[in-house]
């Protein structure tokens, strides 16, 4: 059964009644060079379990079987469920858990499916929550090593764009601040079923084990990183001082003995930057 072949996916709807949703993001892929990237590019292996976010018909699921020990699969859509029953029959190291993954507890679904072994995030997430999902891998800790996600290319880029770059902003910001985030590969929009009306690309965010900063002052960083980007085409003092109740000549001093300069923008500034100011206004 090859899951990219469009006469393959329409037998499989026709059979079941299904018919995609656009407000869920199903734009499923039918490009068969992806899956088999996403899975090596994202480190699925023996000794390692896999977590899904969107099975769609199982495309990218069947890939991760075939190299992890286990994988677990998170489908909203109850209605894909006959198909996968047929799609991934051959495989008894699958489990499909049909609910939200904003409303699941991911910790406790990891640690009860995979025991504490080594785990990865990997899926082709669906655009209408790409953000969300991505901060919410990332802010609840979840215990995985690597997170593997196709999303919209511009979304890709400003995750992983740098200091400095017209693309860098609070989310840049905030995914550097608990991952290494690493642009993979791109994909057109011709690879999927339907096509979107833009680019996709994948990227990785490496996890990191150990976290800077205490969970008072992280809460700090991140209301400081908000404030400067809400603001982004004016000078730090200006967003800085109605956040953090100073005056513009206190704030002005603060960024001194941050060795920031007064004039500088949100854009220019390094995480490592951000984490000086976050822990000195605090003094
Ligand atoms: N992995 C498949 C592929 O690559 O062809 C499907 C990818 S499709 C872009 C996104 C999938 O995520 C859809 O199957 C959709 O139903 C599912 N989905 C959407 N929102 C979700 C949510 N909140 N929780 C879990 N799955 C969701």
């Amino acid at each position: 059964m090859r899951l990219t072949d469009i006469k393959e996916i329409k037998r499989l709807f026709e059979m079941s009644g299904f018919s995609f949703s656009k407000s869920l993001g199903q734009n499923f892929l039918i490009n068969p060079a992806v899956c088999p990237k996403i899975a090596e590019l994202g480190g699925c292996k023996k000794g390692v379990c896999a977590l899904e976010i969107g099975t769609g018909v199982g495309v990218l699921t069947r890939e991760l079987a075939e190299r992890c020990d286990k994988v677990v699969a998170v489908e909203i859509d109850r209605r894909l469920e006959p198909i996968l029953k047929e799609t991934l029959a051959d495989y008894d190291n699958v489990e499909v858990v049909f609910a939200d993954i904003m409303e699941i507890d991911a910790a406790r679904l990891i640690e009860e499916k995979f025991g504490g072994g080594e785990a990865v995030v990997c899926a082709n997430l669906p655009y209408y929550i790409t953000s969300p999902v991505i901060m919410r891998v990332l802010e609840s800790r979840l215990p995985v090593s690597a997170m593997t996600v196709m999303v919209q290319k511009e979304a890709a880029d400003r995750i992983c764009a740098k200091p400095g770059t017209r693309d860098c902003g609070a989310i840049s910001l905030a995914v550097s601040y608990y991952s290494e985030p690493k642009m993979l590969f791109r994909v057109n929009r011709g690879s999927f079923m339907p096509s979107p009306n833009v680019d996709s690309a994948v990227i990785r965010l490496d996890i990191k084990r150990e976290l800077p900063l205490a969970p008072d002052t992280e809460k700090r960083l991140f209301r400081l990183v908000r404030a400067a980007f809400a603001q982004r085409r004016k000078q730090l003092v200006n967003p800085l001082s109605a956040e953090l109740g100073k005056s513009k000549s206190e704030v002005a001093e603060l960024l001194a003995e941050c060795g920031i300069k007064p004039t500088a923008r949100a854009e220019e500034l390094s995480l490592e930057k951000f984490i000086t100011l976050a822990k000195k206004s605090a003094q």
